[in-house]
């Protein structure tokens, strides 16, 4: 089965690992920094702040934002659910807007009647890898005072209007899990020019304690206070030198990529029934995914069966997502259901997320270009005798 995404591990990936094994510092020692600094440069901003996954990237921005019961907390109905969990964590709302129909990202038209006096923040999401619209975004927080929050989770590499993606928003978040960009097994980082944020921060993933293990060493002291409830959100030192090393060839990893892309994107040209997302001209897609919508007209819906038809013909393709407020526990939580985002609800229907990862080989991309023109003849044909039998 090829897989829809996947991690691309080397020698060099693994040597960096083990000399960390050898070292004296197995977590919190000199690698954090050295991958945040790596890291803020790459971005081209004053400071990133290494955390344990991308889910903990969220919920300490929440925290540093100083998110908690009774605020608001604007983000897209069409997301990984942590995007929402983040608010839930602080004790807040999520407020689900809906997406647009063609690119599936945060409709900002929509944000603006979802603002009242309780919205703290907009989290925006780069779903699939391309950028949402963040100067209307900003206007909008500037306009009432708000912060603007990025989850770029799938957006590592890919820039807006020539801006580098980890400096839109105040604060932007990151994941290493292994289907991401680059990998670090589990990890994340925030990235913003607020230092003030930064050591917030920096405190929350160890314990809310001010001073870690390796400063204190460093000066000889045994002393520390904690100055606030925190968690143990820190990243090691031998996730953080695969960070390091992963980063290097995070422009071959985007490359490819982007290759794999175009490819798709030029086959699928000629299929009426299958329909890439849309990509805005002033944007540079980093394809953390690539979803299609799949529809057959004149038919009920046939991504359920699509999907059965890819997974025989030994594609590991995927649904990206569940529209959030659809989950039991939102229903339950927030009594949010259907209705809610009608345009999420309706497309999620038709999505699918077809392979896309750095190492996937010519012949692994050929197989799943044929696997859906393949599916798309069978059902065609299907559906015709379908419809001549109801004739
Ligand atoms: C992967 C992902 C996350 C969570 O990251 P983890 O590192 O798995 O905790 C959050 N938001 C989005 C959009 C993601 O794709």
């Amino acid at each position: 089965m090829i897989p829809y995404g996947r991690q691309s591990i080397d020698e060099e990936d693994i040597q960096a690992v083990v000399e960390v094994l050898r070292s004296d510092w197995l977590t919190t020692g000199p690698k954090v920094e050295e991958f945040e600094q790596a890291f803020a440069q790459y971005v081209g901003i004053k400071e990133a702040v290494a955390v344990s996954s991308g889910t903990a990237a969220l919920h300490a921005a929440m925290y540093a934002l100083g998110i908690g019961p009774g605020d608001e907390v604007i983000v897209p109905a069409m997301t990984f659910a942590a995007t929402a969990n983040c608010v839930v964590f602080q004790g807040g709302a999520p407020i689900f807007v809906d997406v647009n129909s063609n690119s599936l990202l945060i409709e900002p038209e929509q944000v603006e009647s979802k603002i009242n006096s309780r919205t703290r923040a907009i989290i925006a999401v780069d779903y699939t890898g391309q950028p949402a619209d963040y100067d209307q975004l900003r206007t909008i927080t500037d306009k009432y005072g708000i912060l603007l929050v990025a989850d770029a989770c799938h957006s590592l590499g890919a820039r807006y209007k020539d801006r580098k993606v980890g400096t839109l928003a105040d604060l932007n978040i990151f994941s290493f899990h292994p289907v991401k960009h680059m990998t670090t097994a589990e990890g994340g980082m925030i990235t913003t020019e607020d230092s003030d944020l930064a050591q917030k921060m920096r405190v929350f993933r160890n314990h809310g304690i001010t001073s870690d293990h390796h400063q204190r060493e460093a000066l000889g002291s045994w002393f520390y206070e904690m100055m606030d409830l925190g968690f143990n959100y820190r990243l090691t030192d031998m996730q953080c030198a695969l960070g390091i090393n992963q980063l290097r060839k995070l422009p071959d990893f985007l490359k490819r990529r982007r290759e794999i892309a175009a490819q798709y994107h030029e086959f699928f040209a000629g299929l009426k029934e299958i329909e890439p997302l849309e990509v805005r001209e002033d944007a540079i897609h980093a394809y953390h995914l690539y979803v299609i919508k799949i529809s057959f007209s004149g038919t009920k819906n046939q991504r359920k069966r699509f999907f059965q038809k890819m997974r025989e013909k030994g594609v590991g393709v995927n649904v990206h997502y569940i529209p959030v407020h659809l989950h039991p526990f939102y229903r339950k939580r927030f009594n949010t259901g259907p209705g809610l985002c009608p345009v999420a609800e309706t497309e999620f229907e038709h999505i699918l997320s077809l392979p896309i990862y750095p190492k996937m080989s010519d012949a692994d991309m050929q197989r799943v270009i044929s696997a859906v023109n393949g599916t798309v003849k069978e059902i065609r044909e299907e559906i015709g005798y379908a419809n001549q039998e109801a004739i």
